[in-house]
């Protein structure tokens, strides 16, 4: 059996860019064959890592991703209900691939809190002179 799904094709699986039918021939073949669901796992962090061009698409499709600020209070469970709700909805209803990386990120920072005040240091220190330079 030979695929003709190609890592353009998932990536356009993945922006929701392909008709109905493709999308259900995809996720057909993505239930049968675990070494194409790696292949999507590897096509979705290169999305990710481009970031740029998939946020364009939630964009055009309307869907407003949370900022990284508000991810860490949803994280820390300090936004209004409303907001809360539609984050967690934005997550893990839609799926958001860019929130979700964005996301497991501050998790892992929140996991090691001595390496990311460490990190915090870094960019505070670096962007002291910066900032100095502003105020004058
Ligand atoms: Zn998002």
């Amino acid at each position: 059996m030979s695929l003709n799904i190609t890592p353009e094709r998932l990536r356009a699986y993945l922006e929701d860019r392909l008709s109905e039918t493709e999308a259900a021939t995809i996720e057909k073949e993505l239930r049968a064959n675990p070494e194409l669901r790696e292949l999507l796992e590897v096509v979705r962090n290169r999305s990710v890592n481009a970031g740029h061009s998939l946020g364009a698409v939630w964009q055009r499709e309307r869907l407003t991703c949370p900022t990284r600020e508000q991810l860490n209070s949803y994280l820390r469970e300090l936004l209004e209900d409303d907001y809360q709700a539609y984050v967690h909805f934005h997550l893990f209803k839609i799926g958001c691939p860019y929130c979700v990386a964005n996301l497991e990120d501050l998790q892992e920072l929140q996991a090691e809190p001595a390496q990311s005040e460490q990190r915090r240091d870094r960019i505070f220190e670096s962007s002291v002179g910066i900032l100095r330079e502003n105020k004058s």
